[in-house]
């Protein structure tokens, strides 16, 4: 495939994750049993995956290591069909080293290696690939000038630009919010940038219970002009749109509930919401916003229902059998 054919182009980390299961998490000093398991991560490529098995020609723009990390990602991107375009670094491909225990907590620490790595200038020579597009997806895991970078290029080549402002500690500047057409926080992402950037307290605990006219106020607030997806975990999400440019919904803010299953893993979760929220957006740029929401939220539910990150992401037939 081409990159010029690439229809999702997602701009992101690529991180090998060294996740340790055990009964409670370990606390400093301490030295505990577990079980261990490792698979790729990183929210780059988890959405890059989740774009890929929704159905969407993809390509991904990412720095990796010449190391067996970086082996593992060309041979799982060549799996799932996707344009790999990685910068070659000279630092170790990114890491995760992930503790959970028996409730499903967790912590983690990233090692980022390679991934800081990934240049504005290498993004700039991408630019054919990235003005070829129907969206572009990005997150925070990559240096901040980078995701600038490829937003403004999608932008300039008037392909819309999604953004995932993803770890809720990474800079997230204004000038990048402004050239987002769909921003997608967790409660966490969006009470973080509502304190940073609007000066407005709110709890992410209790975000779920504010009543939409508050909700929609504070999307408002934060991203004047574009459209905001506040992911709510088994609550669903809030949508709010800008109210002269909803783009065939009839309102302006909505709920959409999330779809009931039985979670195993909700890990990667809102990567998978992401990956495939991009994919409908670019497969049928003319339906209305809600169904692609209605689709993320059916695909994020399914991908909860399996272990792991990219690895849990469904494929078009896995959502054709469970939601036809
Ligand atoms: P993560 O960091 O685990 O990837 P997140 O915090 O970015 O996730 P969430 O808001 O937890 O993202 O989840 C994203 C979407 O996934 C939700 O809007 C919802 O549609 C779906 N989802 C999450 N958890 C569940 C669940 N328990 N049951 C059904 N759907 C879920």
């Amino acid at each position: 495939m081409s990159s010029s054919a690439a229809r999702v182009v997602v701009v992101g980390s690529f991180n090998v994750d060294h996740v340790w299961h055990s009964p409670a998490l370990p606390r400093p000093g301490e030295t505990l049993q577990g079980e261990y398991r490792s698979g790729p991560g990183g929210k780059g490529f988890n959405q890059v995956v989740a774009a890929a098995r929704a159905g969407a020609q993809t390509a991904f723009v990412c720095a990796l290591g010449d190391d067996a990390g970086g082996a593992l990602a060309r041979q799982l991107a060549d799996t799932d069909g996707i344009d790999l375009q990685d910068l070659r670094s000279g630092s170790p491909t990114g890491t995760a080293g992930i503790y959970v225990d028996d409730d499903g907590r967790n912590c983690i620490v990233i090692g980022a290696g390679a991934n800081a790595d990934l240049s504005a200038d290498f993004v700039s020579a991408r630019a054919g690939a990235i003005g070829g597009a129907r969206i572009v997806l990005a997150q925070l895991e990559s240096p901040v000038e980078s995701v600038l970078e490829a937003m403004r290029l999608a932008r300039a080549a008037g392909v819309r630009t999604l953004l995932n402002p993803a770890p809720a500690n990474a800079e997230c500047p204004r000038e990048l919010l402004a050239v987002a057409d769909v921003v997608t926080p967790n409660e966490t992402e969006f009470t973080t940038l509502l304190s940073r950037h609007a000066h407005e307290e709110v709890d992410a605990d209790s975000l779920v219970a504010l009543d939409d006219a508050r909700l929609h106020r504070l999307c408002r607030t934060l991203l004047p002009r574009g459209t905001v997806v506040v992911t709510l975990g088994a609550a669903g999400c809030f949508v709010s749109h800008r109210e002269d440019k909803t783009r065939g919904d009839a309102r302006d803010h909505y709920r959409v509930a999330a779809e009931r299953v039985e979670p195993i893993d909700t890990t990667g979760a809102g990567d998978a919401f992401n990956g495939a929220l991009a994919a409908s957006m670019a497969r049928d740029a003319e339906a209305p916003f809600q169904a692609h929401v209605r689709y993320a939220t059916r695909y994020a539910a399914l991908s909860t229902e399996r272990e792991g990150a990219a690895a849990a992401m469904p494929a078009q037939g896995d959502m054709e059998r469970r939601f036809a």
